[in-house]
């Protein structure tokens, strides 16, 4: 179990096409902890493929790969008592699943919005070069999103607001004693 100082450490994996939400929801469930002053570290995929994976394309190999090394950091990070919030597509569930048993403390959150309000949001333009056939094997267009079957949160984003998706990861993270529904709450005083 990944403790330090009696803390435990846990990673919260968001999963989901790329533009579902994952980066937004992480990033104020990563303000609401570190408010409350738990140690915090976020992988975000599209970072991570900037350093630690650079050079990895998205063959299913080198997704995997990719994974797996995130997985590896993440792992290193939450048995040391860090809450390590990772995004990236994910889409495979296999390497998902094996990531899930080498870690152990594991919170899978699916974030899910369907494939067309992903493309009209298009924070980045890639749906639309990949429309175009700019781009090859784009997670949900020309290459498969396999969504997790027994995700512990799920978070509809086109229904629900982002903040109420941050509020349902961390009451996952108090129901199973990661973090203290106390100490959040004080965090929230704070802000
Ligand atoms: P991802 O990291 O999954 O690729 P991003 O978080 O980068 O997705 O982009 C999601 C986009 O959708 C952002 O522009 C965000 O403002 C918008 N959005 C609209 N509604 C929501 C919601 N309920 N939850 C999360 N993001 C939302």
């Amino acid at each position: 179990m990944g403790t330090s100082n009696g803390r435990r450490g846990v990673t919260v994996w968001f999963t989901g096409l790329s533009g579902a939400g994952k980066t937004t929801i992480s990033k104020l469930v990563e303000h609401h902890l570190r408010a409350a002053a738990y140690p915090v570290e976020s992988l975000d995929g599209d970072i991570v493929r900037q350093n630690l994976t650079k050079g990895l394309g998205f063959s299913k190999e080198d997704r995997d790969e990719n994974i797996r090394r995130i997985g590896f950091v993440a792992h290193l990070l939450s048995r040391n008592g860090v809450i390590v919030l990772v995004s990236a597509i994910s889409p495979y569930r296999e390497i998902r699943d094996e990531v899930r048993a080498r870690i152990g403390d594991f919170i899978e959150v699916y974030v899910n919005a369907p494939l067309h309000v992903c493309e009209q949001r298009d924070v980045k333009g890639l749906y639309a070069k990949a429309r175009r056939g700019e781009i090859r094997g784009f997670t949900g267009i020309d290459d498969p999103y396999e969504p997790p079957l027994k995700p512990e949160v799920e978070c509809r984003t086109d229904i629900e607001k982002a903040t109420d998706s941050a509020g349902k990861v961390i009451a996952a993270l108090v129901s199973r004693s990661y973090v203290e529904a106390r100490a959040m709450a004080a965090g929230r005083r704070q802000c």
